[in-house]
């Protein structure tokens, strides 16, 4: 099939009663251009401290009453050691905008689990500027996920109080230039949000243009302002991830945890949509509960048992976990 993938275009087909022909033109597609590889990412979330205060985020920072953490670098260097023991070939550091974590302060951590270990690293620590983020790729950091979460003007200034869409574009395009594979992405379901700027979110992902794209459903958390509005679907999620596909070929999607929360079926379902990674939590259990970013019920690190576990049902799904 031949598919219009204009701004009308996609909101057309985010509408189509049956998707199942473009579902299935995205899965070819992930076939022909990145094969049945699903990468396996560690995600670690070194702190839960934040500055910001994105209306949908249980770390915003005027709650007061979740418990922050902070990773100290040795307890992060102990976990990627582990991460990469059981098999790992990148480690995610995310974390909220925490401004004890200085660049110069993350590129030490960034150098010594690339010294130590080998592995790429892809940091997710929100918004730097251009000097910051220079820095830390002369580190060695590799990618830099900053998902935009909505490309509509008035929407993103509403959820992101004192901040702009023009400023988070502004990032992502600073990272695309020092070199660093670029991920962006955006929630599916918030309030306001119409298929027309779901076709925006996608077309925006094409232009900085990025190698990586988290797209989820929104999950409203009970300590944020958003606490009333409904979730996101995961049927309209998953088809913006198949569309994504079919707009960059050879990026990579993952199966994002957001998508997992509700049930696994879900997150699995989305690997016939396009999708072709995974990350899973390697945050050690005395914090993982408190990267409270959505509400899940979350399972108890083990880091190379729940590796193995994933590959196999990555297998059972005939794809090829690494
Ligand atoms: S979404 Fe990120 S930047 Fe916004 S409040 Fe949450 S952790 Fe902070």
């Amino acid at each position: 099939m031949t598919a219009d993938l204009s701004r009308e275009g996609l909101e057309r087909l985010l509408a189509l009663e049956d998707f199942s022909p473009v579902a299935a033109a995205a899965d070819r597609v992930r076939r022909e251009a990145v094969g049945d590889t699903v990468h396996l990412r560690a995600l670690l979330e070194l702190s839960n401290h934040c500055r910001r205060r994105c209306a949908y985020c249980g770390l915003r920072a005027d709650r007061r009453d979740l418990p922050r953490y902070r990773m100290a670098p040795e307890e992060i260097l102990a976990a990627a050691r582990e991460a990469c023991a059981a098999g790992y070939r990148t480690l995610v550091l995310q974390s909220g905008e925490d401004p004890w974590y200085t660049a110069a302060r993350l590129g030490e951590v960034v150098a010594a689990v690339k010294g130590e270990t080998g592995m790429a690293v892809t940091l997710s620590c929100g918004e730097m500027g251009e000097a910051d983020y220079a820095h830390l790729r002369s580190c060695g950091a590799d990618r830099y996920l900053l998902k935009h979460e909505t490309a509509d003007d008035d929407l993103y200034r509403a959820f992101h109080p004192g901040s702009s869409i023009q400023e988070r574009v502004g990032c992502l395009r600073a990272l695309a230039r020092l070199g660093y594979e670029v991920g962006s992405g955006f929630m599916v379901g918030l309030p306001g949000q119409t298929l027309s700027v779901l076709a925006q979110d996608l077309l925006l992902l094409k232009d900085i243009p990025c190698q990586m794209a988290g797209i989820g459903p929104f999950l409203p958390h009970p300590a944020t302002p958003l606490a009333a509005a409904a979730p996101g679907s995961g049927e309209l999620t998953r088809r913006c991830v198949a569309l994504a596909r079919l707009l960059l070929p050879q990026s990579n999607l993952p199966a994002t945890t957001a998508l997992g929360v509700r049930t696994r079926g879900e997150r699995n379902d989305v690997f016939s949509y396009g999708a072709n990674v995974v990350m899973l939590k390697i945050t050690p259990n005395a914090y993982k509960q408190l990267y409270d970013i959505y509400p899940a019920a979350l399972p108890r690190t083990d880091i190379a048992a729940q590796r193995r576990a994933l590959e196999e049902q990555i297998r059972a799904l005939g794809r090829v976990p690494l």
